[in-house]
């Protein structure tokens, strides 16, 4: 089996694209680790904010930060598949090397396991 490697390269940094847009609204590049997500805080004026209002941007914040939590994972596991591309180890089981399933693939270019040891 010939896997179409420009085909899944194309989805994954098309997914790249959109994830990084998305987390790029909620937070920023830490500058520290350029891999790493931070959540933008909003602008807490608590000075005039009513108490309520504190609480409701404490929310929000707790909101995007499971947001941003999920964003940033899908986004390592599509740089690891972009990773193991460029190793020309893509479309192969990180754990026992054998070739994955392109149905598998086609439902998630980010698969790095076979349907045995995928999660
Ligand atoms: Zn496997």
């Amino acid at each position: 089996m010939t896997l179409d490697l420009d085909y899944f390269k194309r989805q994954l940094e098309e997914e790249k694209t959109r994830l990084e847009g998305e987390l790029g609204t909620i937070a920023h590049r830490n500058p520290d680790a350029p891999e790493d997500w931070v959540v933008t805080p909003p602008d807490l004026n608590v000075m005039r904010a009513a108490k309520e209002e504190v609480a409701d941007q404490e929310e929000e914040l707790e909101n995007a930060a499971s947001v941003e939590y999920n964003l940033e994972s899908r986004l390592k596991d599509i740089n690891e598949a972009l990773e193991r591309a460029r190793q020309g180890k893509y479309g192969t089981c990180s754990v026992d090397g054998e070739p994955i399933d392109e149905a598998r693939l086609r439902a998630n270019p980010a698969a790095t396991t076979c349907v045995k040891h995928g999660n």
